[in-house]
């Protein structure tokens, strides 16, 4: 337990309970009056009928609301008190490193040779004072081949701590606040014993947790500077340094993230500038910046039954690829690694035509790199499918749970893979195309069976 108290970062004091903030949510859209008595049901702590089981994390109500007050904060308040009363679902652990069997563990069995050496070099190196990190991140860590080998690394040292929970960004979308207070602390005790001074994140979503939530909400503040990789992206075209051989001609649109939301503008307007920069013309979706969709991620944290949570978050990601398909552009870009791998699995479920790039994946083909597009991304995400299915099976025999640990034991045993017969078999036989229009299939009868929101 830390001794340092948590700061509300929803303010209390300047909410008049007007309502906009769930009237405009762009998933909730709850009538003005409804809206103005689930903010003061939220408040006083009383039952929910929307929020808590109906929002996907998107945080634009903190965008809607005229008086600053960070109506999202109080629905992550509510999820905390929520987790604390019946611990998380089964299928969380899926997300946790410090448990058996999550998805890093369980990838290890599906990771190439070449990603191996990459992950083990990540993992293993220990910062000196004057290196600049760069923090690849749990997700990134999913599909290592967007970034690995790219001349992108060669200013930074690339560092993958997996327990250090990309600072605790996911779990506080998902009102796990108690754990990302331990996180912050943790991460704090990391950066300062490696002596660093500039720390660069491959998520703005991480930055903006150290720089601002850490601080003003865990009351944990880091010393170093934190450095954004798409700003320093834009900085190294603009300058030269970075040398765009080719104009990739592409029409594309952007999938805004939730976390993009947080600065009003900066996080969603540099990639665009990139994206520009590498030839591209961008088509807008109906919902895009500060109106965004979720990828589908967010709605897990508003669960109800632990079965049909991979179902509302896929059911969530089919409304992006209806917008994102409607805008006719030939590609989906996301400059959140967290949101890519979601897209990707939905994109395989879905048959959907529409390509997918990460932003780093258009400047790398813009500086002229060889990716193994899109065979790596169509691999890797029926690896992803294969595991959440397998997770989802393990979950049964699972109850609700607390996360305790939140650092790896000496020999990274949550890590290690096993021998997964079961995972091994399943993957095996979404090799054949023909299962896998048969699984797509069979997935879409559960989800409209399950259809829980
Ligand atoms: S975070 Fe998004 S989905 Fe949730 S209440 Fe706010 S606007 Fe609605
Ligand atoms: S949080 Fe903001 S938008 Fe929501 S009810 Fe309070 S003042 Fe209104």
């Amino acid at each position: 337990m830390s001794k340092v108290k948590r700061i509300p970062g929803f303010r209390k004091d300047l909410c008049n309970l007007c309502g906009d903030c769930l009237n405009l949510c762009p998933v909730l859209k709850l009538p003005i009056e409804v809206a103005k008595k689930e903010v003061k049901n939220l408040i006083e702590g009383k039952e929910s009928e929307y929020a808590l089981y109906k929002c996907t994390t998107c945080l634009s109500c903190n965008l809607y609301c005229p008086e600053r007050a960070n109506p999202y904060q109080l629905i992550l308040e509510r999820w905390n008190d929520l987790y604390k009363e019946r611990g998380a679902p089964p299928l969380y652990r899926f997300v946790c490193p410090t448990m058996e069997s999550n998805i890093w563990q369980l990838l290890n069995v599906f990771l190439s040779n070449q990603e191996r050496r990459w992950i083990y070099k990540w993992m293993h190196y220990v910062p000196k004072p004057n290196d600049t990190p760069l923090l690849i991140g749990n997700y990134t860590h999913l599909f290592p081949f967007i970034i690995g080998g790219s001349q992108l690394l060669d200013y930074f040292k690339p560092i993958d701590r997996i327990d250090q929970w990309e600072g605790g960004a996911y779990l506080y979308q998902g009102g796990y606040l108690d754990i990302v207070q331990r996180i912050a602390q943790r991460t704090k005790n990391d950066f300062d014993s490696w002596g660093i001074k500039n720390i660069v994140t491959c998520l703005d979503a991480v930055e903006f947790i150290f720089k601002e939530v850490h601080p003003k909400e865990m009351g944990v503040n880091h010393s170093q500077n934190f450095i954004n990789f798409n700003q320093w992206v834009l900085d190294k075209i603009n300058s030269g340094e970075l040398n765009l051989k080719k104009q990739l001609n592409l029409s594309v649109t952007i999938h805004d993230n939730c976390y993009s939301k947080a600065l009003e503008g900066p996080y969603w307007e540099n990639p665009r500038k990139i994206i520009k920069k590498c030839g591209c013309r961008i088509i807008e979706m109906k919902h895009n910046k500060q109106d965004s969709l979720c990828c589908g991620f967010g709605s897990g944290a508003s669960w109800v039954k632990n079965i049909s949570i991979i179902f509302d978050i896929i059911t969530e990601g089919m409304k992006k690829f209806k917008e994102a398909e409607e805008t006719g552009a030939k590609a989906l870009i996301s400059y959140c690694g967290g949101c890519i791998y979601l897209l990707w699995a939905t994109k395989e479920l879905l048959r959907s035509k529409i390509e997918i790039f990460h932003v780093i994946e258009i400047v790398r083909m813009a500086l002229g790199e060889k990716m193994n597009y899109p065979r790596d991304h169509i691999s890797r995400a029926w690896d992803i499918i294969a595991i959440m299915t397998y997770s989802l099976i393990l979950s049964f025999f699972n109850k609700n749970f607390y996360i305790q640990q939140i650092t790896y034991d000496k020999d990274l045993s949550t890590f290690k893979p096993k021998k997964y017969r079961l995972l091994k078999t399943i993957r095996y036989v979404m090799d054949f195309p023909l299962m896998k229009n048969l699984f797509a299939k069979v997935f879409h009868l559960l989800r409209l069976l399950l259809k829980s929101k």
